[in-house]
């Protein structure tokens, strides 16, 4: 099973309470090809990057399975930048600057060794972009999945309702699924955006966890809870990356096996958040993996006698 991944690769500045970094590596890409590897090979990665993206970074996708063929290397520009800063509340962040540098360039071409790849994940980028890549696929993906932000509602509502209608999940956090709708209700929230077209809904709440809607259904993931989240940054890709790798993995695209999946994302997101950047991700093992998952079963296994 092969899994495209298309989204930014970046550098990115990030202050928490815990510390700050002026420049590490990060971009939605890059995070969701990190979490998706751990499950599932090869990941065929379309981004763009500038002259200064670290070699090192890009030797270490390769060695996971992260095929970079479809990376363009634009050699006069810097890559895409972005800062943000984290509050003691650290489910909100303000963004302070981002920089899109090569990114305003992008014209995303999909190499011809990734036609017939059976699972889509359109991390976030600008519509347009998401839109061109679905189009140039001769064969429909079993799956497309698509990761979104206030941004692009602000610049790009548009070209975000068009691809809405091209895809099958829609990942977004709750503020921005509330943006999106007009509704503060989260269950409202998901119906006004599945008549948009989305066929399934998972709306992201930070250290809440993540809900699943499909038609009537709901489904609800916890979030683990962590004594300390050092840096968020990345946690919404990383279980994008958790999500789709599990997908692709076990090849059953159901309601049924989208809740482990959500499981699975919330799993590998806990363990972004333990360390700046990727980092965290780069280290973790499979026994690490199924420990963290073995955490999950525990946090939700009770028994009950019904009244
Ligand atoms: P997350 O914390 O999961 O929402 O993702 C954070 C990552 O998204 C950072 O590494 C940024 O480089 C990247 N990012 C921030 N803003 C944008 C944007 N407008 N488009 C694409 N990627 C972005």
């Amino acid at each position: 099973m092969s899994v495209i991944t298309v989204g930014t690769m970046a550098f990115d500045a990030i202050e928490t309470p815990f510390g700050k970094v002026d420049r590490i590596v990060g971009g939605s890409a890059t995070y969701v090809a990190y979490a998706a590897s751990h499950l599932v090979k090869p990941i065929k990665q379309i981004s763009i990057i500038g002259n200064d993206f670290p070699e090192e970074e890009l030797n270490e996708l390769k060695s996971r399975g992260v095929e970079i063929e479809g990376v363009e290397v634009i050699k006069d520009k810097p890559s895409f930048f972005w800062s943000g800063k984290y509050h003691v509340d650290m489910n909100t962040r303000d963004t302070l600057i981002t920089d899109l540098n090569v990114l305003m360039d992008f014209n995303p071409i999909v190499p011809p060794s990734y036609q017939g790849a059976e699972f889509l994940m359109l991390g976030n980028l600008m519509p347009s972009l998401q839109i061109s890549v679905i189009k140039q696929l001769q064969i429909r993906p079993k799956l497309i999945v698509l990761d979104t932000m206030n941004f692009w509602m602000e610049t790009a509502l548009p070209d975000l309702q068009t691809v809405l209608t091209m895809i099958d999940v829609l990942l977004i956090n709750d503020g921005e699924a509330r943006q999106l709708s007009g509704e503060y209700s989260l269950v409202k929230a998901a119906k006004a955006i599945m008549q948009l077209g989305v066929k399934f809904v998972i709306i992201k709440k930070g250290e809440h966890g993540a809900l699943l809607f499909h038609g009537d259904h709901v489904f609800v993931a916890p979030a683990l809870p962590l004594e300390d989240v050092f840096d968020p940054t990345g946690a919404g890709d990383t279980f994008a990356g958790g999500f789709i790798g599990h997908l692709a993995r076990t090849k059953d695209i159901s309601y049924q096996n989208m809740k482990t999946a959500i499981i699975v994302g919330s799993a590998m997101a806990s363990f972004c958040v333990e360390k700046f950047g990727p980092e965290r991700l780069k280290e973790i093992t499979k026994a690490d993996i199924d420990a963290r998952l073995s955490q999950f079963v525990q946090l939700v296994n009770f028994d009950i006698d019904l009244v």
